[in-house]
């Protein structure tokens, strides 16, 4: 039996807020049912596609991943070229080219990308290249390895034809030299020293793919990686089931390789939303009466629903679909 499907709250709002030129383009109708749900890996199609998500408002982002879909491309090709716009923007301090350094003043970055098939690739402590997204794509496509590390990577990249580039602006050396003056390492929830840029897609043939890129938090100390380029912790995809991505203290996400619990509780039966509520559960279950850091959780499924959930008020996601562009405020374990 196929019933029609309840909307969620946030994705009635979103049809609300769609824009009036996009009313009737919405190809595909929705109408999974909950029984769909109960056993994810049935579901062969995905009942609202193309589709794509960022953490954060990251919404040029997503309008170049958008690009790329609505013109029949790959989600891998999406979801590569949607965060390389944040990677190469010097005025995002947190992806890329401009991003915060460590506390020796080098920006180290961290990123990876996962495709359909369940192939992967990442770097990490990454260092003098702009797009470390599209250096771990060729980690996958060309070695045989998943992880290439620091000046491994470098190298490589390199070869592969990616230029040097001194990756700190004029921007983030004065803000570094100003907190060598105090060296505080607080975290500010966020607006604090992470941000980063976590996406989702899903395409035309009803395809996912993943990619995930940071500089890490601001200040850490030197040889520090975080979730960010771990598979399974700030990323990951399963083309049965759907893909989930993270934001916030990767030291936290990590613990409960975040990102793989949010998939494997999507194909237990949970919707992307109760996914992702149950992955902030289970770390704030271990930091019990801790309120000083923020992490967000944001997650698809195969049908193209989505959810996203944080520790403390202010994340949000960008979305694009047939409907248009929206941006998504997420739910809280803390509120306001
Ligand atoms: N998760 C990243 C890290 O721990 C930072 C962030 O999301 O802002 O490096």
């Amino acid at each position: 039996m196929t019933a029609q499907i309840r909307l969620p709250m946030k994705r009635r709002q979103f049809l609300k807020n769609a824009p009036l030129s996009a009313a009737g383009l919405l190809s595909v109708p929705v109408f999974a049912n909950y029984q769909d749900r109960k056993d994810p890996t049935s579901v062969t199609k995905s009942l609202i596609k193309p589709l794509v998500v960022c953490t954060w408002n990251f919404k040029n982002a997503t309008a170049k991943a958008w690009e790329i879909l609505s013109n029949h491309g790959t989600s891998l090709d999406a979801v590569e070229q949607g965060v390389m716009v944040e990677e190469a923007d010097p005025t995002n301090e947190t992806v890329g080219l401009g991003g915060r350094p460590d506390r020796d003043g080098n920006v180290t970055l961290d990123a990876c990308i996962m495709d359909k098939d369940g192939n992967c690739g990442s770097v990490v402590y990454l260092q003098n290249i702009v797009h470390p997204i599209s250096v771990a794509r060729k980690v996958m496509e060309l070695t045989p390895h998943i992880i290439l590390a620091g000046k491994g990577a470098e190298q490589f990249a390199y070869e592969n034809g990616f230029k040097k580039t001194n990756l700190l602006t004029e921007s983030t050396k004065k803000q570094y030299e100003a907190w060598k003056t105090t060296s505080t390492y607080e975290t500010i929830i966020n607006i604090e020293n992470h941000d980063t840029i976590g996406m989702l897609a899903i395409d035309g043939n009803g395809d996912l793919a993943g990619a995930c890129t940071t500089s890490g938090m601001a200040y850490k100390m030197a040889g520090r990686v975080g979730d960010s380029p771990i598979i399974g912790a700030g990323l990951f995809v399963d083309n049965e089931v759907g893909g989930a991505t993270a934001t916030g203290v990767g030291e936290e996400v990590i613990k409960t390789v975040g990102s793989f619990l949010i998939v494997e509780l999507m194909r237990q039966g949970k919707s992307p939303q109760e996914a992702c509520e149950e992955g902030v559960r289970r770390i704030m279950k271990k930091n019990q009466g801790r309120t000083d850091f923020q992490i967000g959780f944001l997650a698809i499924n195969k049908q193209g629903e989505t959810g996203g959930y944080c520790v403390h008020p202010g994340f949000t996601y960008s979305q694009f679909t047939n409907q248009g562009q929206t941006e998504q405020t997420v739910e809280s374990y803390y509120k306001k």
